[in-house]
């Protein structure tokens, strides 16, 4: 088959704007009329992201050469009239978050999840991708392939995934485990220090390749984007993840660089955990609209939880290190009382409402730390109940092969049945799912139980109205 008669053709240039903007100019092989869709959303944030907002201008053009604006049909669907295959437009471009597009002199960084269109009918077309005005002395971090100049992506789900960064000067880094080439890749005034920085993403590669058993893609990147705006956060992509810190004088304090490592782990366990072992809802990915799912305390909570723990495992942190982790984390937990109002499973379901924002006071809980209250709960009961021969870590193995590996949607029950037959009995740990997951119950004195048993005692006390919690070896 002709490749170009399923390939979707981009340039992409920047605009001469005062405000900064890019110009994307996309061929469609498509003769007949159809609706354009902009993703209403981007994988790792659970909202929808409204990018329609940052569209300028919307044109296609008509047989005869001329421009002609485009009419939405929907609030993120354009209709492109029989006869247009050139579509045009112009997309604000001064957001540097780690899943945001922006630019500036020597930076072109895009995410396609918010800024790229497609064919609902056609989502298994490909797409090749010309970054038009970047010179060739430029570094492009992405996963995407490379082909005479052109970025190839095999349809909408991998354009969707893949982060590109091209920049006059990038901070680059490689090194190999299980014999996986891994890059670590940054842009930014102030970098961390190199040679620990190296050592420690290692370590925890190492150590959780060494749980899951191999490794899910053939490359991986750790794209840090360091602005100086305010700004930290990462997000998961199956073969990348792009991490911001800002301003980047931060990632040279002790803070701001165990920070960037807290999340890289967190970031990476997400190949396997979320972009692999992903919930139904979100297998495929409905960029169309809003996906609920009530697994966010999988998906978030056990990642957030387990990219802690192998920064211990690896020798990236000691055991003081990783109290002062769950402590954070016991902290937010202990201080938030609309964990117990409505339930982690529900607040996941609720995230396209307000998961990424304060919300009103007491009324919902936190999937990351709510969900990783519960996994910490979790692994105790497993290692409690087979002598600490399992572990919550065996079960996200065993769900990595059976619906990870094999792209099978996870569902609730699917997973509850595995943490339980790893446990050793199909209601090891119902009781757990009944009160911490789908219910509101107070998890304080099984906290106390579970860290004792770990042969750590656990308080808290108050301070100033707020509670503070103290992790202490016994
Ligand atoms: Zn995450």
């Amino acid at each position: 088959m002709d490749a170009s008669n399923s390939t979707i053709q981009i340039r992409i240039e920047r605009a001469s704007t005062a405000v900064p903007r890019l110009i994307f100019t996309a061929e469609f092989p498509s003769h007949e009329g159809f609706e354009a869709q902009l993703p209403t959303w981007r994988p790792g944030r659970y909202e929808l992201g409204q990018f329609a907002q940052f569209v300028f201008r919307m044109e296609g053009q008509d047989l005869g050469g001329s421009w002609e604006a485009l009419r939405k049909t929907d609030l993120h669907r354009w209709f492109v009239p029989a006869g247009i295959q050139t579509v045009r437009w112009e997309f604000y471009a001064d957001i540097f978050n780690a899943g945001s597009t922006g630019i500036g002199d020597d930076i072109v960084y895009i995410n396609p999840v918010n800024c790229i269109l497609y064919h609902p009918d056609h989502q298994d077309w490909g797409y090749q991708l010309q970054l038009v005005d970047v010179p060739d002395s430029w570094k492009v971090a992405t996963g995407l392939p490379m082909h005479n100049g052109l970025l190839i992506a095999e349809n909408v789900q991998h354009l969707m995934d893949s982060p590109i960064l091209a920049a006059q000067s990038l901070w680059h880094e490689t090194y190999e485990s299980n014999g996986v080439p891994f890059h670590i890749w940054a842009y930014g005034k102030n970098l961390p220090d190199a040679e620990r920085f190296v050592k420690e993403h290692r370590a925890f590669t190492d150590a959780q390749i060494a749980h899951f058993g191999d490794f899910p893609a053939p490359h991986y990147h750790f794209i840090y984007v360091l602005p100086e705006r305010e700004v930290r956060h990462g997000v998961e992509h199956e073969d990348t993840t792009v991490i911001a810190q800002g301003p980047s004088a931060k990632c040279q304090t002790e803070e701001g660089h165990m920070e960037l490592i807290g999340i890289a782990s967190h970031e990476l366990y997400h190949a396997w955990n979320v972009k692999r072992i992903r919930p139904a809802e979100w297998t495929p990915y409905d960029f169309s609209q809003a996906s609920p799912s009530r697994m966010g305390y999988v998906a978030e909570g056990v990642t957030t939880y387990m990219g802690d723990l192998f920064l211990f495992e690896s020798g990236v942190v000691d055991l003081a290190g990783w109290c002062r982790l769950m402590e954070q984390l016991l902290d937010r937990h202990i201080n938030n009382p609309g964990r117990l109002n409505l339930s982690v499973a529900d607040s996941s379901y609720d995230t396209w409402l307000d998961g990424y924002s304060p919300g009103v006071p007491g009324r919902k809980g936190s999937i990351y730390v709510e969900g990783a209250v519960l996994a910490f709960l979790c692994d105790v009961r497993i290692m409690q109940l087979t002598g600490s021969a399992s572990s919550l870590q065996t079960a996200m193995r065993l769900l990595w092969e059976q619906v990870g590996e094999p792209r099978i949607g996870l569902t609730e029950s699917d997973y509850w049945s595995v943490l339980n037959e790893v446990a050793g009995a199909p209601d090891a740990l119902e009781d757990l799912r009944r009160d911490f997951a789908d219910g509101t119950e107070d998890s304080w004195d099984s906290l106390v139980a579970a860290m004792e048993w770990q042969g750590l005692a656990l308080t808290k006390s108050s301070e100033n109205g707020r509670w503070k919690s103290r992790i202490e070896p016994k």
